[in-house]
């Protein structure tokens, strides 16, 4: 295939002589597919010695601009991906940093374990990854002390205060609160 009238039009604005577009479709570029084969304005100098390094950015940046924009619409883009690719996440068993296309619960690739840990909310029953309950913003508790948490709440306390309770709270005073949970439970 090679280049489209249009393409030819564009390329030309863009600086390209017919002299250099020859050489181009000698050098086996036709088409635009064949310009991101090329894939950066360096490589395209090195196919046409004669070509200004200008144009030859403009070039390519024309030519991947349109490849970006391509794979960008297919998945879904939606303002949570902005949010999760701007924050790094580290695996909590390995460390390992996730990759840039990571998801709330996917598997570590390094230790293939779950690389967040899903926690339950005990302020208002919504789960997520992190620290934090992403709906009402309360601090999650340990998953064992979930139940605990919630007697807490049933007993008025502010929520920011019963995730510091329960890390300043001494064992015996927890096995006091246990006791309740199982009273609740029957
Ligand atoms: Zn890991
Ligand atoms: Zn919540």
């Amino acid at each position: 295939m090679p280049f489209s009238t249009l393409e030819r039009k564009i390329l030309t604005a863009k600086g390209l002589t017919e002299e250099q577009l020859t050489v181009l479709s000698d050098a086996g570029v036709a088409s635009k597919d064949d310009l991101k084969t090329v894939g950066d304005a360096a490589t395209l100098r090195e196919l046409i010695p004669s070509l200004d390094g200008a144009v030859s950015d403009r070039v390519m940046t024309w030519a991947m601009g349109q490849a970006s924009t391509a794979t960008g619409a297919a998945p879904t883009p939606t303002g949570k991906m902005i949010l999760d690719t701007a924050d790094v996440v580290y695996c909590v068993h390995c460390s390992a940093k996730q990759p840039k296309d990571y998801k709330s619960g996917d598997l570590c690739g390094t230790c293939g374990r779950q690389a967040e840990p899903i926690l339950s909310c005990f302020w208002c029953a919504s789960s997520g990854p992190g620290a934090f309950c992403r709906k009402c913003g309360t601090r999650f508790v340990p998953t064992a002390e979930m139940d605990l948490a919630v007697i807490l709440k049933q007993d008025g306390l502010p929520k920011d205060e019963i995730p510091k309770r329960l890390e300043a709270m001494l064992t015996a005073d927890k096995e006091l609160l246990w006791g309740r949970v199982r009273r609740s439970r029957v």
